[in-house]
């Protein structure tokens, strides 16, 4: 699937996330929110990015500029040459300190946790189905403890 229809669903999922937040709960922020959550935390890419521009120095000398440019936006190149998946915005593990810290200072903003939580879970649902190796593939700590291994990333592990 090219990034672009990849990101377009994001994009739509978190719309339609923040519409009903919205409507439930009569706060535009929350539109926001759930935007933020469902698309925006695709920004880590850009850590990814800027390790693969900063690790590879052969490459960046083969390479024309546009070339490297573009290259931000086709993750199935410079993904396999720096062997990593970083993306720190990922974690199935962030939903339960979503939670927490709304639970702990925000809970008197209705819908807040509807618009993260919904918005954040179906992203990662998508990329888990659509990107993963297995079903650890999305968990901070599994990437951490496997220094964030493309290997580790893809491998399927057991029944998972
Ligand atoms: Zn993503």
């Amino acid at each position: 699937m090219p990034l672009w229809v990849h990101e377009l669903f994001h994009f739509f999922t978190s719309l339609i996330v923040g519409a009903i937040a919205y409507w439930e709960y009569g706060n535009l922020g929350l539109v926001a929110v759930a935007f933020f959550a469902g698309f925006l935390i695709d920004i880590d890419h850009i850590f990814d990015y800027s390790y693969y521009l900063i690790t590879d120095f052969r490459n960046l000398n083969e390479r024309r500029r546009i070339d490297l440019i573009l290259d931000f936006f086709r993750p199935e190149y410079y993904i396999p040459r720096i062997r990593k998946v970083f993306i720190l915005l990922h974690g199935w593990e962030y939903l339960l300190v979503i939670s927490l810290l709304i639970n702990a200072f925000w809970e008197g903003t209705p819908g807040l946790k509807f618009a993260l939580i919904a918005s954040y879970f179906f992203h990662l649902l998508f990329d888990q189905i659509l990107c993963s190796g297995n079903l650890l593939s999305y968990f901070f700590f599994f990437r951490f403890f496997n220094k964030f291994s493309l290997e580790a990333f893809h491998k399927r592990i057991g029944g998972l």
